[in-house]
């Protein structure tokens, strides 16, 4: 028996997804997860990229402890919960579940509780049940992360595809560790849905997300004077008339030269998991495009060094830095363009799908939906349906393949590496990451890996060949020992990059 779950990453992926499409975002994995075992195609299932942790192994009378089974399953290969084998006191139980109170906030997934087992199994069967629970398991459930803090304002965000997100920003409330100050509203039929206004006292809570969510508002300490909120009906950045597609919730901008729209693409191909340039921060992009130098992503490529330095407050050395920087991005992999160059639904996992997939980004210009979600022999991924049907849209319409295509011409690498080769040094190894590496960032460590075959996977399972631990390494690092994963530091992890 085990439990099926959603990583945060993988919800928050989703959702973003979801609300790029203008749908009504899920509510919590938890909700998520269950929704989605009961989808009836296997292939929609399989794009929620779900995670399974056993926790009982029915034995018979041999097996001696649940610890021992849960070792056994460990070892056959089982993702295996989070486990303490054996805790030999009340003392050492109740710290435990105050410690975990705590560190489940650095997990990868919610976590509401603790289950304590009795480990003999003999006693299990001596305590036996009640009508519905056996009697030698117990849940601790630790108090829900809530925190009661002001709305000041709502603001209008313009995503990359014109999408409006209402943004709750708030007076700064401590929630589960951090100091939180903006939550997310989703869409306006949500604000409707909450009759959240200025000046309420709302319940946050994170429900799963990155970003915090308003659960509810105390309509009991509302003043008299507030008025309803009104989503705007234009946009906040170019003034156009705000949109619903046929069957969206969402609102949106349609002006497709929009300068806030224009701006988040930008800022989303310069990022770390696309073309990753150093040294172009929104602040910059913003006075390059009020500057009129660059109108988009192709135009950084031809930025010159003069042109840089003729910007306020920029000196000469970094422009220089920053030319550098893009010079260098030239060279990237070809998933870090094709991530961004900001088709909907793919992301930095799709986009590395997607590379190992062709020769020429070109390939997949006219490439049937049916081929961009066939899988490749050797790999694990594959493009999801919706995925797919969105590669077509953006690739189906002229400007975009010419814009790849003024790429190329200044010489950004359109190549794909070459496909995964059985032969790769790396080739057929899953690595998780953990801590921080002082040579390289995580998504430098993970373009290694994956350049030389590897996979990179979010958490430590059965199936994880290496663990990489950088300085101060989370709990991954307790999970690899536990189930026997080859830590590597940082110098063994180079030493397997050069090899
Ligand atoms: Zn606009």
């Amino acid at each position: 028996r085990g439990e099926v779950y959603m990583t945060f990453r993988h919800f928050q992926e989703l959702n973003d997804a979801i609300t790029e499409q203008g749908g009504k975002p899920m509510q919590n994995p938890r909700n998520t997860t269950s929704g989605t075992l009961k989808l009836l195609d296997p292939k929609l299932v399989a794009e929620r990229q779900l995670s399974f942790a056993a926790h009982f192994c029915l034995s018979d009378s041999r097996t001696e402890s649940h610890s021992t089974n849960l070792d056994f399953l460990a070892s056959q290969g089982f993702p295996v919960v989070i486990h303490e084998s054996k805790l030999c006191s009340r003392d050492a139980v109740m710290d435990f579940c105050r410690n975990w109170n705590t560190k489940r906030h650095s997990l990868e997934f919610p976590v509401d509780g603790v289950v304590i087992k009795l480990d003999s199994i003999k006693n299990h069967r001596r305590l036996g049940t009640t009508a519905k629970f056996p009697r030698w398991v117990i849940a601790y459930k630790y108090q829900p992360d809530m925190a009661i803090t002001t709305v000041m304002a709502i603001d209008a965000q313009v995503g990359r595809t014109g999408v409006i997100t209402p943004v709750a920003r708030l007076s700064p409330a401590l929630l589960a560790g951090t100091t939180i100050r903006n939550a997310t509203l989703h869409n306006y039929e949500e604000v409707k849905r909450l009759d959240i206004r200025i000046g309420d006292a709302v319940e946050i809570e994170k429900g799963g997300e990155i970003i915090p969510k308003v659960v509810r508002v105390a309509v009991e300490k509302r003043p008299v004077y507030l008025a309803p909120f009104e989503p705007p009906a234009v946009c906040p950045s170019c003034g156009s008339k705000l949109e619903k597609l046929k069957e969206e919730v969402a609102l949106r901008c349609f002006n497709a030269s929009c300068p806030a729209q224009r701006l988040a693409a930008l800022t989303h191909f310069v990022s770390r998991p696309a073309m990753n340039i150093e040294g172009l921060g929104p602040a910059l992009i913003e006075q390059l495009v009020a500057s009129g130098l660059v109108k988009n992503i192709a135009d950084l490529f031809s930025l010159s060094r003069e042109q840089l330095a003729g910007l306020e407050r920029m000196g000469e050395k970094s422009a220089g830095n920053i030319i550098n920087a893009i010079e260098k991005s030239k060279k990237n992999p070809l998933d870090k363009l094709i991530n961004g160059i900001g088709i909907r639904l793919i992301g930095a996992q799709t986009a590395r799908v997607l590379a190992r997939k062709v020769d020429d980004i070109a390939d997949i210009y006219d490439m049937p939906v049916e081929k961009l979600v066939e899988k490749e022999q050797g790999s694990r991924d594959s493009v999801g349906p919706l995925a797919a049907e969105s590669i077509r849209i953006f690739f189906d319409r002229h400007e975009n393949r010419s814009l790849v295509e003024r790429l190329r011409s200044l010489g950004v690498n359109c190549r794909g590496a070459q496909k995964v080769d059985e032969n790769a040094p790396l080739a057929g190894k899953t690595f998780v990451l953990t801590g921080t590496l002082s040579g390289l960032s995580r998504e430098q460590a993970k373009d290694f890996i994956v350049r030389l075959g590897g996979n990179v996977s979010a958490s430590v399972s059965g199936k994880t060949d290496f663990l990489v631990a950088g300085s101060e390494p989370g709990s991954k690092l307790d999970k690899a020992i536990q189930l026997g994963v080859t830590v590597l530091d940082e110098e063994h992890f180079n030493e397997m990059l050069k090899r």
